[in-house]
């Protein structure tokens, strides 16, 4: 099956359920365990919450940008801003690592992210904003494959 479905929502914190459910009932008729779900649900509301936390300093007003694409068992997960961007990618992506102060933030959403998919892909620049690119390939219940 190939579907793709984009979604183009305001920086609020309530998106980051939005997003939750959204990436949820595209995958409805997928047969996966709560687990696996629950992995692809934290790795989108990872991305959303550096979008409106980071990208976009809590400005309601601005646009986060998701898609979804899925090519048979592939799975591609698109989540993007037009924000501040990272200014050392590789800095960002290291555990623990936060611009934010440690009582506030983990530094931990990149690491996530990266664990929980097969293949995390950052593009950013400073004042262009970051896109994050996520591959996971499906395994469902019945064919395990
Ligand atoms: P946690 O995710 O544990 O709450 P965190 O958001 O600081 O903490 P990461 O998600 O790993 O940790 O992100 C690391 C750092 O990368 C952030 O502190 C921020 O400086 C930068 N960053 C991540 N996403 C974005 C983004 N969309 N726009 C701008 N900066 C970002
Ligand atoms: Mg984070």
């Amino acid at each position: 099956m190939i579907n793709n479905i984009k979604i183009e929502m305001n920086a609020n914190k309530n998106n980051i359920t939005f997003a939750r459910g959204a990436i949820a009932s595209f995958l409805m008729n997928c047969d996966l365990t709560i687990n696996f779900l629950n992995e692809i649900k934290t790795i989108i509301s990872e991305a959303v919450t550096n979008s409106i936390v980071h990208g976009y300093k809590n400005d309601e007003n601005k646009k986060v940008y998701l898609e979804f694409i899925l090519n048979n068992d592939e799975l591609t997960m698109v989540i993007e801003d037009f924000g501040v961007g990272i200014e050392d990618i590789e800095k960002a992506k290291e555990p623990l690592f936060t611009t934010k102060l440690k009582e506030e933030r983990a530094g931990l959403g990149f690491t996530i992210m990266e664990v929980f998919s097969d293949k995390m892909e950052i593009y950013s620049a400073p004042n262009k904003g970051t896109k994050i690119v996520c591959y996971k390939h499906l395994i469902c219940n019945e064919c395990n494959d």
